[in-house]
């Protein structure tokens, strides 16, 4: 499951030929859910460990189109693990004072500590796509990023980070339907802008966008998985399994307890 949605390092990722609705083999939806569960009670016991043995860390990258299910996806899979050693950031377009800077400091400032995992609601890959799509720098100033990337996430991962990016793949089909709902819904109106739709009308594009920095950015060290999203179980599932597998590679123990704790009684 894993390997199928893993972009191999120096290949293109295929994205436009791949089906947004693969179940990449889970079966029926009742199984799949049978699946996740347990599979987040691996992750609660090995995000524990993590945080106690306070030793490496885990970067999760979220990117994908608008309804893609990214606030979802971090809802569905993060529920029930302990908040304390969870830490999530979501990247709008840069405020004036992190203009001021260059485009990893805020980046950088929001990598989870030893022990965490963290979750990149967007990340730096908004800073080749986003700025390259909406013309927010000239070429040659987006065109050097992924090279920039690729050398500051290897530093991270030398550091004790391990990484792994996720391309939310939502079908131009199934966005139609979740944006209308954002209009329709007023609960869920606030999250719609009109300038969605002036992306949407650029889906290819900013498909071929990703393709770019995706063939990029794929390395052995932090490798891209591209997952399909228009059912929502099945990219909970898929990114469950990611971090079930990250952690077991990584496998936290837990510290050491003092000595001569054994058989004491507490008066
Ligand atoms: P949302 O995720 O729907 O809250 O939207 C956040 C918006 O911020 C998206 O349109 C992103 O493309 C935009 N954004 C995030 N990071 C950057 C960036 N570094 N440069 C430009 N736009 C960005
Ligand atoms: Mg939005």
């Amino acid at each position: 499951m894993l390997s199928k949605m893993r972009v191999a390092p120096g290949s293109k990722p295929g994205i436009a030929d791949r089906d947004a609705r693969d179940d990449l083999g889970l079966g029926e939806k009742h199984k799949a859910h049978a699946h996740l569960e347990t599979l987040k009670v691996k992750l609660e016991v090995l995000q524990q460990r993590l945080y106690s043995e306070g030793r490496c860390s885990v970067l999760l990258v979220l990117q994908g189109l608008d309804a893609s299910g990214k606030d979802g996806l971090i809802r569905t899979v993060f529920e029930g693990l302990n908040p304390q050693g969870c830490k999530v950031a979501s990247f709008k377009a840069p405020t004036s004072t992190e203009l001021g800077h260059d485009y990893l400091w805020r980046v950088h400032a929001a990598l989870p500590s030893r022990g965490e995992i963290g979750i990149f609601n967007r990340s730096h890959y908004e800073d080749v796509v986003a700025v390259r799509m909406l013309e927010l720098a000239p070429e040659k100033v987006w065109k050097r990023r992924p090279g920039h990337i690729v050398a500051w996430e290897q530093m991270l991962v030398d550091e004790g980070t391990t990484i792994i990016k996720v391309f939310l793949n939502v079908s131009k089909e199934e966005q139609r339907l979740r944006l209308q709902e954002r209009i329709d819904d007023l609960e869920k109106r606030w999250k719609f802008r009109r300038s969605d739709l002036d992306v949407r009308a650029r889906f290819d594009d900013f498909i071929a966008a990703y393709e770019d920095v995706i063939a990029e950015t794929s390395t052995d060290h932090a490798p891209w998985y591209v997952v399909p999203a228009d059912r929502n179980w099945v990219k909970a599932t898929a990114v469950a399994e990611l971090l079930v597998d990250a952690l077991e590679r990584i496998d936290p123990q837990l510290p050491e307890p003092e000595e001569g704790i054994e058989g004491l009684v507490v008066a």
